[in-house]
């Protein structure tokens, strides 16, 4: 029994002493495990007289608890502490200035990109998307663009073999929209995306660029219909002043076709070197869908008509935000880039 009260003392006393919960968990072991200095005082109990046992007992009982309250409070303690210690060296000072990361900001052909999709979504179009490694057959066959045509000389287009190659225009999305859609007209859509010519880069040519077609299909639709949404669109983009005005042209996809003019946004139509002195900027191929294309897609000619336009996304930039190089598009200059925060 004078060995039970020295494990019961020198117990508390090593919990006293312990600086950290960690030495704590080691007397822990040392006195209360299953194999600690509590239960080896318990397996003699076995030798002692039976008339000793219930003092025996009693006392190791009260041993045990006693060690196990004080380990308790301790730890407790030690929690506390270590917490306290780590808070003091956690500290942080709330009136500091934040860390300032970078923001970057929209591409200025995506801001183009984007505030045209909005025109034309307010109108109700859809915006549709394609492929840039596209079919001979969506990019040249089905756009009324055969096999003889200059358009497809090897100058032009980045072929990949003979069937596949890097789109040249959006028009592979719109013929690829009047199959689809032939049985569900009529259509009303924006084809936004890159194409790829083999060109010499200089300051207003690109191997690669952005355009923007769109193409509208049904009952009763005419060379007005295409005016008015132009005329539209140029006033949005330019200004509630801008004109528009059309020129014959000719393309393959549409007949008839027509060039389509803005009054310069910067001389009001006056002259000036943006305009070249004429008072008009070119920005816009555009015409009726040709009634070959529609039957090639399997749409009734005689039933349904349309028009389509396209127009160059770069193009539109640069007159917008006075750019002077192509290239700025695309050689990815942060300083050029940060220019165009104010416009979001
Ligand atoms: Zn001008």
């Amino acid at each position: 029994m004078k060995e039970i009260t020295d494990v019961k003392e020198a117990g508390l006393a090593a919990i006293e002493r312990s600086n950290d919960l960690n030495e704590l968990t080691q007397v822990r072991n040392e006195y209360l495990s299953k194999k600690g200095l509590v239960a080896s005082l318990m397996s003699g109990m076995k030798d002692l007289d039976a008339s000793l046992r219930p003092a025996f007992g009693a006392l190791i009982n009260d041993c045990k608890e006693e060690l196990e309250k004080a380990l308790k409070q301790k730890q407790e303690a030690l929690t506390l502490v270590a917490l306290q210690e780590k808070m003091a060296k956690d500290w942080i000072d709330i009136s500091l200035p934040a860390t300032k990361f970078p923001v970057g900001n929209l591409h200025p052909l995506t801001l183009v990109q984007q505030e045209i999709e909005d025109i034309f979504r307010s109108m109700g179009y859809r915006v549709v998307e394609g492929p840039e490694v596209e079919l001979d057959l969506y990019n040249f066959e089905r756009a009324n663009i055969p096999a003889d045509h200059p358009a497809r000389d090897m100058q032009d287009t980045f072929y990949v073999d003979s069937k596949w190659l890097l789109r040249t225009h959006t028009t592979a999305i719109q013929t690829r929209t009047l199959e689809k859609s032939a049985d569900s007209l009529p259509i009303k859509v924006v084809c936004p995306g890159k194409v790829y010519r083999r060109d010499d880069d200089d300051a207003t040519h690109s191997h690669q660029f952005t355009q923007i077609e769109g193409l509208v299909v049904g009952e009763n639709i005419t060379l007005a219909d295409l005016k008015g949404t132009l005329q539209l669109l140029a006033k949005s983009m330019f200004g509630e002043q801008r004109i528009i005005r059309f020129r014959p042209s000719y393309f393959q996809f549409t007949e008839p076709s027509v060039e389509v003019d803005v009054s310069c946004h910067i001389c009001n139509g006056k002259g000036c070197n943006v305009c070249k002195g004429s008072g008009w900027i070119e920005i816009l191929g555009a015409g009726m869908v040709h009634p070959h294309v529609l039957d090639m897609a399997g749409i009734d000619g005689t039933k349904y008509t349309g028009f389509a336009f396209g127009l160059g996304v770069e193009r539109v930039a640069m007159l917008k935000y006075g750019i002077d190089d192509i290239r700025h598009c695309y050689t990815n200059d942060a300083r050029f880039l940060s220019l165009f925060k104010r416009f979001e």
